[in-house]
C-alpha cells in the first residue's frame, strides 16, 4: 500500500518536474535555447553544424522529436522549406504547429538580402532574404529574447528565469559583439575583404564591418561552372583579396584551386554551435570571428 502511495505520489508530481522539450532544427538555435532555458527545458537540434541546412535527408528520429516538442524554433526565411514542412506534418503534434509553440527565428531579426524579383527556377534559395542571420551574435541576441517570451508562454511558471536568462546573454553577446567588430576594424582596408562560397556571409559581414568581392556561387544554391571559377579568380587577381570563406559542408576543391592560385587561404566555418558536443552560441561565434581575423591579419 505504502509503495502504491509512493507511486501515485511520483505519477501527481511528474507533470510538475517534465522540463520543456525544445526541438530546434540549426544548432545555433539549439545552442540559444539551451542557453535561456537552462535547466527547465530539454533541447534537440536536428542539423548537425557539418550538414547543409538547406538540404537534410529526414529521418524518422526527427518526426519522433517533432510529436513530443513542446516548442519548435526554426530560422525562417525559408531556409528549411525543403525538408520541414512535410516532417512538420507527420509529427502531429498541434503544439508546434502555431504560435506560441513554433518559433520563427527570422522574425526576430534585422534582414538583409530581401529582393523585390525571385525565380526559384533560377536556383534562388534565397527567395525572402538572407537566411543565414546566426553567424551574426547581435541577432542570435534577438532571437534568445523570442525564445525566452515563447518559453515562458508555455511555461508561465519559468518566465522570470527565461527573461533574466535571455538578458544575461544579451549583455554578453553585446560585448563580444562591440569588441569583436573594433578588433577587425584596426585591419587595413584592403585586409577587410574576402571571397564568400555561397550568399552566407550577408550577417556576418555587416557585424564586422568586412566588404565581400566575390561570391563562387553564381547563385544561392549553383555550383561554379568553369566560367564562373575564372571571373571570381579574375576578381581576386584585380583586387588582391586571397582569403575565401566557405561552411564545412561546401565542396573544397574549387575554393581550394583559387586560393592555391593567388598565393591565399580558405577559411572554414562550422555551419553553427557545436551543440552536442556542448559548444556554447557564445564561444561559437566568438571562434568564426576568431578564424576568420587570423587569415585577414596574414
Ligand atoms: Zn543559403
Amino acid at each position: 500500500m505504502r509503495l502504491l502511495a509512493s507511486l501515485l505520489a511520483l505519477l501527481v508530481a511528474g507533470p510538475a518536474l517534465a522540463r520543456v522539450k525544445v526541438v530546434a532544427t540549426l544548432p545555433d538555435l539549439a545552442a540559444l535555447a539551451a542557453a535561456v532555458g537552462g535547466d527547465a527545458v530539454e533541447v534537440t537540434a536536428l542539423v548537425a553544424p557539418t550538414q547543409d541546412p538547406h538540404y537534410v535527408d529526414p529521418r524518422p528520429s526527427y518526426v519522433l522529436a517533432l510529436s513530443q516538442a513542446d516548442l519548435l524554433v526554426v530560422n525562417g526565411l525559408e531556409l528549411e522549406a525543403a525538408w520541414l514542412g512535410p516532417l512538420r506534418l507527420q509529427a502531429r503534434n498541434p503544439r508546434v504547429l502555431a504560435e506560441p509553440g513554433y518559433v520563427d527565428a527570422s522574425t526576430a531579426v534585422h534582414r538583409l538580402g530581401a529582393t523585390a524579383t525571385v525565380d526559384r527556377s533560377q536556383g534562388d534559395i534565397h527567395p525572402g532574404g538572407n537566411p543565414h542571420f546566426t553567424h551574426d551574435p547581435r541577432a542570435g541576441a534577438a532571437i534568445a529574447a523570442l525564445i525566452a517570451q515563447r518559453l515562458a508562454a508555455v511555461d508561465p511558471p519559468h518566465a522570470a528565469e527565461y527573461a533574466q536568462r535571455a538578458e544575461a546573454l544579451r549583455g554578453r553577446l553585446d560585448t563580444l559583439a562591440k569588441a569583436t567588430r573594433a578588433r577587425f576594424a584596426a585591419l587595413s582596408a584592403d585586409q577587410r575583404r574576402v571571397v564568400a562560397y555561397h550568399e552566407s556571409l550577408a550577417y556576418l559581414l555587416d557585424w564586422l564591418d568586412l566588404t565581400r568581392v566575390a561570391t563562387v556561387e553564381p547563385k544561392p544554391g549553383i555550383p561554379p561552372d568553369p566560367a564562373q571559377t575564372s571571373r571570381v579568380l579574375q576578381a581576386m587577381k584585380s583586387t588582391g583579396v586571397r582569403v575565401i570563406v566557405q561552411e564545412v559542408y561546401y565542396p573544397a576543391r574549387i575554393p581550394d584551386t583559387l586560393a592555391r592560385l593567388v598565393g591565399g587561404s580558405v577559411v572554414r566555418l562550422p555551419g553553427g554551435a557545436a551543440f552536442a558536443d556542448g559548444e556554447t552560441y557564445e564561444a561559437h561565434v566568438a571562434a568564426i570571428a576568431e578564424a576568420l581575423y587570423a587569415a585577414l591579419a596574414r
